[in-house]
């Protein structure tokens, strides 16, 4: 079993959920509809996945007709990462929510319903049951990170010290490692930790 799943997907209480079908009426993808479309079109799963249940609305404002809190506050989360491009940006919503806000599939809803939210760092609806058990994941992640760069800073230490050529060349590989981890919160500003 992957990490990702004993770390995080396992973890989640799913209790939190309280069903209110929000991030199914609207969502968006950081990577662009037509991106996607090509995705699909060369048979990547994800994207085979994630359009053959979400459809795009035409503009934002008819996504805001559906949810406008909801889309000003993926706008407003986008814009504070400085990672907002309206001309790039769609919003997309699902074709099995029902006006109860039930899903008509959930039986057999696809993976990426069953993983949402997906990471500790998706951006989910206002109000969503997630909010604050997911605050507490990205607090974690940013503690993780922190530690990282302080072994990084011993290492640094202890290369000083080291003469022998193979010692050296393990230490060195021990910080790649470590840089790996902090450069895959990269994207969530991990430089500022
Ligand atoms: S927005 Fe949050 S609480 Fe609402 S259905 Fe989605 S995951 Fe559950
Ligand atoms: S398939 Fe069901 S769970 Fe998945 S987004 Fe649609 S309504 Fe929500």
């Amino acid at each position: 079993m992957s990490s990702y799943e004993e770390n995080y997907l396992n973890k989640r209480p799913q209790e939190l959920c309280h069903m209110c079908g929000k991030c199914c009426r609207v969502v968006t993808t950081s990577i662009p509809y037509d991106k996607l479309l090509e995705l699909q079109n060369n048979g990547d799963k994800a994207a085979c996945d994630f359009l053959g249940i979400f459809v795009p609305f035409k503009t934002i404002e008819d996504a805001k007709k559906a949810d406008c809190g909801t889309v000003e506050n993926i706008i407003a989360q986008l814009k504070a990462d400085n990672n907002y491009n309206e001309s790039q940006i769609t919003f997309y919503t699902c074709k099995h929510l029902q006006d109860d806000n039930k899903c008509s599939i959930y039986e057999k809803r696809p993976t990426l319903c069953r993983h949402c939210p997906s990471t500790p760092w998706a951006i989910v609806p206002p109000g969503c049951g997630f909010e604050g058990w997911l605050f507490m994941k990205r607090e974690e992640d940013k503690e993780r990170v922190r530690k990282a760069k302080e072994e990084l800073l011993e290492l640094q230490v202890l290369k000083n010290k080291v003469n022998n050529p193979d010692t050296l060349n393990k230490i060195k590989a021990v910080e790649h490692k470590i840089q790996r981890t902090i450069d895959m919160y990269k994207k969530y500003g991990s430089e500022n930790w």
